[in-house]
C-alpha cells in the first residue's frame, strides 16, 4: 500500500530534480513531466479525498504541456506545482533552487539540517538531496577544469580538430559538454571506463551518441510473458547462493535474489564461473553477477523471464540500484547496449542517464532550428533522451531520425564542400577524343562492347573533354568488363599526347593489365609500360627514365607507381582499379604524380577509379558523394550464372570428382584453400600442404599449381602463366585469386571452409569463374554445422552469420543483392572499410535502413548550402564546427 507522503514525493523529488538542473524536462526517463504528471494525478486521484483531488487536479494542470515551454515558464510551472505538492503535505527539499543558493549555499542548508538531527529532506536518507547537491558542485566545477593540464591537452586537441578557421580564441575556452571525457569522479579510476575507452569512447559525446542495440520493455512483474527480455523496477528481497558444480579450476555458482513489486513476486539467477584463486575470483566475487544487493533496495532488473505457473524467473542480464525517487514508468524501452567484456549494462546505463539529466539547456544544436522545423525533427537534447530511454517504439523512432540525419548531413556537407574543391573550372585537363573511341576499340577487340559499356565510355569521354579535373568512378559487378572502359579513357588521354597510368592493387593483377593492354594498345602503336615492386634496380631506372621522357605512354603497375622517383612526363589520366583495395591517400597520391614540379602538365590529371565491390546507392552516395558515379549494369552477352552449391565436407570427395570431370572435358579449376586470419606465414604454409596434398593424393593424374601471397613474385607469375595457358589444370591457392584474375577457361571455385569467408570475399571468389562461354560452377564446401539450409537455428550469432552469408551466395549471384544483404548482416563500416576513408562509423545511421534519411539529408545540404554556402551565420555555427571536424579527418586519411 503506498502512503500519501510517498506518493507526494514521487513527483516532489522528480520536480526538485529539474529545479536543480535548470529545467532540461529530464527528471523522469523516458517522459516528459508533464505527461508524467499527468500518469501521477491519476493514480493519485484513487487515493485521495474530494479536497485533495482538486489539487491534484490543478497540479497535474500546471504542469501540462511543459515540455513545449521555455526555461522562465519551466521554471514557473514546476513552482507552481511544488507549491500544491507543499500544500498537500510534501516536505520540503533540502535543496531548494527557489532560494537562488548557490552550490555552498546549499551545502549549508545541508549541515544545519543535519547539526539539527532532523529529516528536513526525502525520507531516503538525504539521497536525493545529496545528489543533487553534488550534481550542483559539479556543475560548477564544470567551467573551471579542476585537471587543468588534462583539460588543455582536450581543448587543445579539439583546436588541431577542428581545422584551420577556427579562431585561435576558441581553443583556450573551456571544454564544450560534449567534448569533456565521461568518466568523471570515482568514475575515472574505475575498471570499467577503461575498457569503454579501448574501444574509443571517451567522451560524454561519444558515450551519448553510443546507441542501444536493442531496447526491452519496461513492465510491472504480474505483466512479464514467458521468453520475452524485460526490465523490472522492483524491491530486492532475500538473496541466496549456491554452488551449482565443481570443476578443476572453478567452480560454478548460481546466485538468487528475491524482487518484487506491487503486482507480484520474482526471482533473479545469475550465474558465475568463480575461479579457485588468482585475481579473476575476486573480480568475478565483486561483479554485478553475484546479484549482492541490500534486501530492501530498489533495483531496475533486465533479464530473459521464464514463467512457470506463479514461478517468475528472470535470468540476469543486467542490474542497478535505484533510488526511491527514481521512477522508470512501465511503458518505458530500457536501453540494451553493444559492451564490451567485463562492462555491464548496470554500470553504463545509469552514467548514461545522469549525462542525459546533465546536459545543459544550452547545449549547441547542429541542427538550425529551421532546418529541424523543415524536416520535422525533434531537437539534440530530446533526441538523445527519447534514443536512450525512449516513451515508445514511435519516440524511439524519432530520435534515431533526426541523429542518423544530423550524422548523414555533416557527412554529406563534408563532401559536397570537397567536391566543390575538385571541380573548379580550369583546374583540370582538356582532352577530347579522336574519332568514337567505342568503334576504335571494336575494331582490335575479338567482341562488340555492351550498351553499359559504351555508355560509360561516353561518359568518361565527356568528363575528360571538360576542363574541369574528372573524378569519377566506375562500378561493375565482377566480370563486366571493366578494363575495356578503361582502356578507352587511356586511348584518349594518348591521343591528346597525354600519358595514362594504371594501379592495380596486386603484382598479379598488374601482369594481368599489363598483357590486356599492351595487346590491345600496342597495335594502336602506344608502348605500355609495366612497373611494379619486383623489377630489378637496372630495370627500374630505365623504366623510370622511359616514364620521364614520356616514351612510356601508359604505366601499368602496383604501389610501385606512387613510389617516389617515378616522375611523369605528361599525366592526363590516372585510373584506379579494384580501389576499395587502396586507401583515399595512395589513391591521391597517384593524382599527384601529375604535379611534378619539373614536369607540370597545364592541369590536374583526371581520376577513374574502378571498383568490383557492388556498392548499395544508398552507400554510394554517402561514401563517395564526392565522386560522379557510372554504372555497368549489364554483363557481356552469353554469361550464364554461376552454379553454387553447398557440400558437408564429409562429401567433400565428391566435390573433387566433379573437378576431375570437368578437367578431362578440358576446363579448370581453382581450389580455394581455408583462410588462416593470423599471418601470412601460416596462410602459405596452409595452402602448400593442400597442394601437396592434391598433388600426391587426390589429383595424382593432374597438373597442380600453387599460388599464395608470400611466394616470390617470378614464383607466382610462373604460376599464373601456366594456369593461364592451360599447364596447369588446378590451382591451389589463397585469397591472391579474389581480384582481378581474369582466366574464363577455369569453371570450377572449390572453397573449403567456406564459413570462414565475407560475404564480398565469396562473390570475388565466385567472379574468377563463369567469364567465358562455360557453364561455370561454384562450391562451398563447411562442416555440417553451418549447413545453410538447416532447420535448427543456431543460438550461436557466429554460426548463424556464417550461415546466412552462404544462403545470400545460394541464392544470388548479383552483386547488388549481395552487397545489400551484407550490409544487413554487419555494419557498413567492416565491409567497405569506412574507417580508412577517414569517415565517420556511422555510430547512427544504419545505411542500409537509412536511404530515405540519407536523400532526406542529401537534400537539406543542398538547401542549406544554397542560403548559407560556408555556413557562417551564427545558428550554422555548431554545424560548421561540426564538418571542420569531419573535413580534417578525411584530409588527414587521404594525406
Ligand atoms: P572486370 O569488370 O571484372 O574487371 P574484365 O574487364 O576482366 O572484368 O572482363 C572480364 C572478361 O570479359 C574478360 O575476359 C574480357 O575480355 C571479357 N569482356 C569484356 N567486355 C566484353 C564484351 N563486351 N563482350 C564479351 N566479353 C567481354
Ligand atoms: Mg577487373
Amino acid at each position: 500500500m503506498v502512503d500519501l507522503k510517498a506518493l507526494l514525493r514521487s513527483l516532489a523529488g522528480p520536480l526538485e530534480l529539474e529545479a536543480s538542473n535548470g529545467y532540461p524536462d529530464a527528471a523522469v526517463i523516458g517522459q516528459s513531466i508533464g505527461d508524467y504528471a499527468r500518469g501521477w494525478a491519476q493514480r493519485a486521484a484513487g487515493m485521495c479525498g474530494e479536497a485533495d483531488k482538486a489539487t491534484i487536479a490543478e497540479i497535474a494542470k500546471a504542469l501540462r504541456g511543459y515540455r513545449g515551454c521555455d526555461v522562465d515558464r519551466r521554471r514557473e510551472r514546476v513552482e507552481r506545482a511544488r507549491e500544491l505538492l507543499e500544500m498537500m503535505g510534501a516536505e520540503t527539499p533540502v535543496y531548494d533552487s527557489r532560494s537562488g543558493g548557490s552550490g555552498a549555499s546549499a551545502r549549508q542548508q545541508r549541515r544545519i539540517s543535519r547539526s539539527d538531527g532532523k529529516a528536513v529532506g526525502p525520507v531516503d536518507g538525504g539521497g536525493a538531496g545529496a545528489r543533487s547537491v553534488n550534481r550542483k558542485l559539479s556543475t560548477v566545477n564544470r567551467g573551471v577544469p579542476l585537471d587543468a593540464s588534462a583539460a588543455s591537452y582536450r581543448s587543445n586537441e579539439q583546436g588541431a580538430r577542428r581545422g584551420v578557421d577556427q579562431p585561435r580564441a576558441q581553443r583556450s575556452q573551456p571544454t564544450p559538454f560534449l567534448d569533456q571525457p565521461f568518466a568523471e569522479g570515482r568514475l575515472r579510476n574505475a575498471g570499467w571506463p577503461k575498457r569503454l575507452v579501448e574501444l574509443g569512447i571517451e567522451t560524454k559525446r561519444d558515450l551519448l551518441y553510443h546507441a542501444p542495440r536493442d531496447y526491452a520493455p519496461v513492465k510491472t512483474i504480474a505483466d512479464l510473458v514467458d521468453g520475452e527480455r524485460a526490465v523490472v523496477v522492483v524491491t530486492t528481497g532475500a538473496r541466496e547462493e549456491a554452488v551449482a558444480g565443481e570443476r578443476r579450476g572453478h567452480r560454478l555458482m548460481r546466485y538468487l535474489l528475491w524482487v518484487a513489486d506491487e503486482t507480484g513476486k520474482a526471482f533473479v539467477t545469475s550465474f558465475a564461473k568463480v575461479p579457485r584463486r588468482g585475481p579473476r575470483a575476486q573480480a568475478v566475487l565483486n561483479s554485478p553477477l553475484t546479484l549482492n544487493y541490500q534486501e530492501g533496495g530498489r533495483l531496475l532488473v533486465d533479464g530473459a523471464v521464464r514463467r512457470a505457473g506463479s514461478l517468475i524467473e528472470i535470468q540476469y542480464s543486467g542490474a542497478e540500484r535505484l533510488s526511491k525517487d527514481q521512477g522508470v514508468p512501465a511503458g518505458t524501452l530500457a536501453p540494451i547496449y553493444p559492451l564490451t567484456d567485463g562492462v555491464f549494462q548496470g554500470q553504463v546505463r545509469p552514467v548514461v542517464r545522469r549525462l542525459l539529466e546533465a546536459l545543459p539547456p544550452d547545449l549547441p544544436d547542429p541542427l538550425p532550428e529551421a532546418l529541424r522545423e523543415r524536416h520535422r525533427l525533434l531537437g539534440l537534447a530530446e533526441a538523445l533522451r527519447e534514443m536512450h530511454w525512449p516513451g515508445s517504439a514511435e519516440r524511439q523512432a524519432a530520435a534515431q531520425k533526426r541523429l542518423a540525419f544530423e550524422e548523414l548531413l555533416t557527412l554529406q556537407l563534408a563532401l559536397t564542400q570537397r567536391k566543390s574543391e575538385t571541380k573548379r573550372p580550369g583546374a583540370g585537363i582538356s582532352m577530347k577524343p579522336r574519332g568514337d573511341p567505342v568503334a576504335a576499340l571494336e575494331e582490335i577487340l575479338p567482341f562488340s562492347l555492351t550498351r553499359a559499356q559504351q555508355r560509360v565510355i561516353s561518359e568518361i569521354a565527356a568528363d575528360m573533354a571538360a576542363d574541369t579535373p574528372m573524378s569519377r568512378m566506375v562500378q561493375g559487378d565482377v566480370g563486366s568488363g571493366k578494363t575495356v572502359v578503361g582502356a578507352a579513357g587511356l586511348l584518349i588521354a594518348l591521343q591528346n599526347g597525354y600519358q595514362g597510368a594504371l594501379m592495380a592493387p596486386t603484382e598479379l593483377l598488374a601482369d594481368q593489365h599489363y598483357l590486356v593492354l599492351s595487346r590491345m594498345l600496342q597495335t594502336l602503336g602506344a608502348e605500355v609500360e609495366l612497373l611494379t615492386g619486383s623489377l630489378r634496380p637496372r630495370e627500374r631506372e630505365r623504366s623510370y627514365a622511359r616514364i620521364a621522357d614520356g616514351r612510356a605512354q601508359v604505366v601499368v603497375g602496383t604501389h610501385a607507381l606512387i613510389q617516389e622517383g617515378v616522375e611523369f612526363h605528361r599525366l592526363g589520366l590516372v585510373i584506379v582499379d579494384e580501389q576499395h583495395r587502396f586507401g583515399v591517400r595512395q589513391r591521391s597520391e597517384l593524382r599527384l604524380k601529375g604535379k611534378e614540379p619539373a614536369t607540370r602538365p597545364s592541369g590536374e590529371p583526371d581520376m577513374l577509379v574502378m571498383t568490383a565491390t557492388p556498392i548499395p546507392r544508398s552507400l554510394a552516395l554517402t561514401l563517395y558523394g564526392d565522386l560522379d558515379m557510372s554504372v555497368l549494369d549489364e554483363m557481356p552477352p552469353g554469361r550464364a550464372a554461376v552454379k553454387t552449391r553447398w557440400l558437408p565436407v564429409e562429401q567433400l570427395g565428391e566435390a573433387y570428382d566433379f573437378i576431375r570431370r570437368q578437367v578431362s572435358e578440358g576446363r579448370q579449376a581453382y581450389v580455394v584453400c581455408p583462410l588462416v586470419e593470423e599471418s601470412e606465414v601460416l596462410q602459405a604454409e596452409a595452402a602448400t600442404k593442400l597442394a601437396e596434398q592434391l598433388r600426391q593424393e587426390v589429383f595424382p593424374e593432374l597438373e597442380v599449381g600453387l599460388l599464395h601471397g608470400a611466394m616470390p613474385v617470378a614464383e607466382k607469375s610462373a604460376a599464373m602463366e601456366s594456369f593461364r595457358s592451360g599447364a596447369t589444370s588446378i590451382l591451389c591457392a589463397t585469397t591472391v585469386v579474389e581480384v582481378g584474375v581474369d582466366v574464363p577457361n577455369a569453371t570450377v571455385m572449390l572453397i573449403l571452409n567456406a564459413e570462414r569467408f565475407g560475404l564480398a570475399q565469396l562473390h570475388q571468389l565466385r567472379g574468377r569463374v563463369g567469364r567465358g562461354d562455360h557453364e561455370s560452377h561454384c562450391l562451398l564446401v563447411t562442416d555440417r554445422k553451418y549447413h545453410p539450409l538447416g532447420r535448427i537455428a543456431p543460438a550461436v550469432e557466429e554460426l548463424s552469420q556464417a550461415r546466412s552469408r552462404l544462403q545470400v551466395l545460394l541464392e544470388t549471384t548479383d552483386g547488388f543483392t549481395i552487397a545489400e544483404r551484407d550490409l544487413l548482416l554487419r555494419g557498413p563500416g567492416e565491409f567497405y572499410g569506412t574507417r580508412q576513408h577517414g569517415l565517420p562509423d556511422f555510430r547512427l545511421a544504419r545505411l542500409s535502413r537509412d536511404v530515405r534519411v540519407m536523400e532526406e539529408a542529401r537534400d537539406a545540404a543542398g538547401w542549406l548550402i544554397e542560403q548559407d554556402p560556408k555556413l557562417q551565420r551564427p545558428e550554422h555555427r555548431a554545424l560548421r564546427d561540426q564538418v571542420g571536424t569531419l573535413r580534417a579527418r578525411m584530409d588527414r586519411a587521404s594525406g
